[in-house]
């Protein structure tokens, strides 16, 4: 009853997880609580940045073929088109949001899963755990009522908002829950004003109203509602999403044959910390915030992402183990970017004050109507300027050459080493391959060579999630990195 890495929570996040350190050839176990996967439409979309990622392991191709792509985010108050964000223009080969349900993106990942020989445990609750110096041990609950004990060298709570790993570790998850309630609605609806292919976010007195297409035909509605008092946020009838479509949406819109309705709350709240000793936080577990912009899911695979990389290298011995600790300065920088920015736009968008919304109208009109403003919000949304600007893991770099050390180094994404492989790599551009095999050989073990014939004597090192570790034009600056993370070497006899 041993594995290298314990994953608590076959989520999205936990089954990209398992499935990019399964690639990378560690041994996972990954169990979740839940008999079944969700059948849940929940998180809707993957967004560009997530998309090239998943690139690598299972492919973007499979959820691209069960999802639809939605290229426009309109901005509508009253009869007015405030303004009109465009993904086309996004720099990746991913330029828009795909509309895919959180079941489908699940079952995408636990097929990858089952491809790499690795089953979900199902029915299987870690109920307890203690971390050691040099492992964890779990204990799991089964569904027939017996316990097993497990011993893991690393355990990763990817259990969601409700955390029992964060719990555990006594993660303080501060923050703050909304004082409003909100329904969401998946439903079916004639009258749709605007292409399929576009959300519209509505601005009405009453609060927000926001359309996301699911499928031709088929859409989520969400909308903030004045507070019920009740203990659960009350789930909105079909009459009472129609009534909420016809006070705030466009003319001649009827929804009917509801797939799913609830009502729910929000809550901003993150940990400081994603890293306790063997134990890590992941997705959900370390942050959870408003639905604006549709970023937690793919927040928490990028997390995962992240993590995954660093973890194959330490548990195969060939990084130190110090390089785990960048995974949570990093991620949690982006979790507060990511928190700040859904709470702006949730602030923004339901806003209840005549003369602030009257303003809040009149600037959005300017702004969305500058194209560097629209091209900025973009590409936050499609997550392809989350970076790690003053990550520790930076070295040095050419200023002006328009690549930043912890920025997503664009030309890696053509041809970047993708599929099952055993470790992971480093990416060393260079002119010739000639100066790759001028690192010593420990080092060269950890790269993988890729010439860029008009790279002249630029040297750039891209880590194995596709950001710049280092750019320079002397091999020296590239061996100095990777000592820095690499195991000491034992001194020549
Ligand atoms: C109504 C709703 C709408 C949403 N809409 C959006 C959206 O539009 N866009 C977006 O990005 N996000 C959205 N989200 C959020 C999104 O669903 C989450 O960000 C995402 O599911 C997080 O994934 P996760 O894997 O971290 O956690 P989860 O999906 O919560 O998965 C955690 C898993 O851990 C398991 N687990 C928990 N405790 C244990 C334990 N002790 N032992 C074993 N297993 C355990 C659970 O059974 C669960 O399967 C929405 C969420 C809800 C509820």
């Amino acid at each position: 009853m041993h594995t290298q890495v314990l994953i608590v929570g076959a989520g999205p996040v936990g089954l990209t997880m398992a499935a990019e350190l399964a690639r990378y050839g560690v041994s996972v176990r990954i169990v979740d609580k839940a008999p079944q996967r969700t059948d849940k439409s929940k998180a809707l979309v993957l967004w560009s940045r997530t998309l090239e990622l998943l690139e690598r392991g299972p492919g973007s191709a499979r959820f691209i073929a069960a999802g639809f792509k939605a290229q426009a985010v309109n901005f509508i108050a009253g009869d007015k088109l405030i303004g009109r964000v465009d993904m086309g223009a996004v720099d990746t080969p991913f330029p828009f949001g795909l509309m895919i349900p959180q079941a489908d993106t699940e079952r995408l990942l636990e097929e990858y899963l089952a491809e790499l020989g690795v089953t979900v445990e199902r029915g299987v609750e870690v109920t307890d755990f203690s971390c050691e110096l040099d492992g964890v041990t779990a204990t799991l609950l089964q569904s027939d009522g017996s316990d097993d004990l497990v011993s893991a060298e690393w355990l990763i709570g990817c259990d969601g908002a409700h955390s029992l790993v964060r719990h555990t570790v006594g993660a303080p998850f501060t923050g703050e829950t909304m004082p409003s309630d909100w329904m969401l609605a998946d439903v079916h609806m004639r009258g749709y004003p605007c292409p399929d292919s576009e959300a519209s976010v509505y601005w009405h007195k009453d609060g927000a109203f926001v359309i996301f297409p699911i499928s031709p035909g088929r859409y989520r509605l969400i909308a903030d509602l004045p507070p019920s008092g009740e203990a659960h946020p009350p789930t909105p009838t079909l009459e009472q999403v129609q009534a909420v479509i016809q006070r705030r949406g466009p003319p001649g819109m009827t929804a009917h044959d509801p797939i799913w309705l609830a009502g729910f709350r929000i809550n901003g709240r993150k940990v400081s910390n994603y890293r306790w000793g063997r134990a890590f936080l992941v997705g959900d577990a370390a942050h959870v915030h408003s639905p604006a912009g549709g970023q937690g899911m793919n927040t928490g695979m990028q997390d995962a992402f992240n993590l995954a990389w660093k973890l194959a290298l330490v548990v195969g011995g060939e990084c130190r183990e110090t390089l785990l600790d960048s995974y949570s300065l990093e991620r949690s920088f982006v979790g507060d970017q990511v928190l700040k920015s859904a709470q702006r736009l949730t602030v923004v968008g339901t806003l209840k004050n005549p003369v602030a919304r009257t303003v809040r109208n009149a600037v959005g009109h300017v702004m969305l109507g500058l194209a560097s403003v629209k091209h900025a919000f973009a590409d936050t949304m499609t997550q392809v300027s989350v970076g790690y600007p003053a990550g520790p893991l930076n070295g040095v770099e050419i200023h002006g050459d328009g690549y930043t050390a912890g920025e997503r180094y664009r030309p890696a994404l053509e041809g970047a080493p993708s599929g099952i492989r055993a470790t992971p790599h480093f990416q060393l551009f260079a002119s010739s391959d000639i100066i790759a095999n001028a690192l010593p050989a420990p080092l060269a073990r950890l790269v993988e060579s890729r010439i860029g014939p008009d790279l002249g004597d630029r040297l750039y090192l891209v880590r194995p999630d596709g950001y710049l570790a280092c750019s320079t034009r002397c091999i020296d600056d590239v061996s100095a990195y990777l000592n820095q993370i690499a195991p000491p070497q034992a001194p020549a006899a």
